[in-house]
């Protein structure tokens, strides 16, 4: 990378700092659709996963009373044998024993008889979730219809100035040294409204208000180190002039640097 002096890295510090602003402006526009999108996309997963849940309970507790109802028809047709080898015992305590087997058998039908009942209740529980979930369901797509249409229209409108600034970032990002950027974004990171990079105006940081001494103004204006605001840290870039100032020199220095932060030089 080229050598650049404090005045060329500021410069392009500026520009970065203008254009990254102007991303701020858009994404504020769009504020938090995107992430209620999101969220409204992940609720509706969650909610058909519920309801594919109590589809599988339904189809297990299906097969359970299945399962009952085959034991059911197994041990009547045990009773019927019973009863018909009753018929041809040889003495009482034959005929008490198969009673006593008939019993059993009949004891096992109203246990089935009595899974069967209640396991045919919790599906109509079921049933009845599944109703209420997938009104829940219908609700919630609705808002993402109409929060996705929401959202496309301002990305319409936003999109393209969007990647042009992007562009333009990605190009403004090789004028500036690894170091530095790295201190701009952790700044930017840092700032509630997103400025890194500012200038003094009326003798003040535009980034958090607080005055800044003459002498560190009379710094800036050298261009022989970044300076940072001794308040908020924020790099001050330049020193905007006074209305009133008319000295040669302080004309010269305002020259490429005047611009607010909000604008971009064109080179
Ligand atoms: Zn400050």
């Amino acid at each position: 990378m080229v050598e650049r002096t404090i005045a060329q890295k500021l410069q392009a510090l500026l520009k970065l700092q203008a254009i990254d602003s102007k991303i701020d402006e858009i994404k504020k526009i769009r504020g938090d659709l995107p992430n209620e999108v999101q969220d409204l996309e992940d609720e509706i997963a969650g909610i058909q996963t519920r309801i594919n849940n109590f589809l599988n309970d339904i189809k297990k507790l299906e097969s359970d009373i299945e399962e009952k109802r085959q034991i059911r028809k197994d041990s009547e047709k045990l009773i019927a044998k019973y009863k018909e080898q009753q018929n041809n015992v040889r003495n009482n305590r034959e005929f008490e024993a198969l009673s006593k087997e008939i019993e059993a058998e009949e004891l096992e039908i109203q246990l089935c008889e009595k899974r069967i009942r209640e396991a045919n209740e919790k599906i109509a529980k079921k049933r009845i979730d599944i109703e209420e979930t997938t009104k829940k369901l219908n609700e919630r797509k609705k808002d993402l219809e109409n929060k996705r249409a929401e959202l496309e229209t301002i990305m319409a409108e936003s999109e393209e100035e969007e990647n042009r600034l992007l562009k333009e970032r990605e190009k403004q990002v090789k004028n500036i040294e690894e170091r530095l950027l790295y201190s701009y974004e952790r700044l930017r990171k840092n700032s509630s409204n997103g400025l890194a990079v500012v200038t003094v105006k009326r003798d003040a940081c535009s980034g958090c208000f607080n005055i800044v001494p003459p002498q560190r103004q009379a710094e800036i204006r050298e261009n022989r180190k970044i300076i940072v605001c001794e308040h908020c840290g924020r790099i001050l870039a330049s020193v905007e002039e006074k209305e009133n100032s008319t000295t040669a020199e302080k004309s010269t220095r305002r020259i490429g640097i005047k611009d607010n932060i909000f604008s971009i030089t064109k080179e």
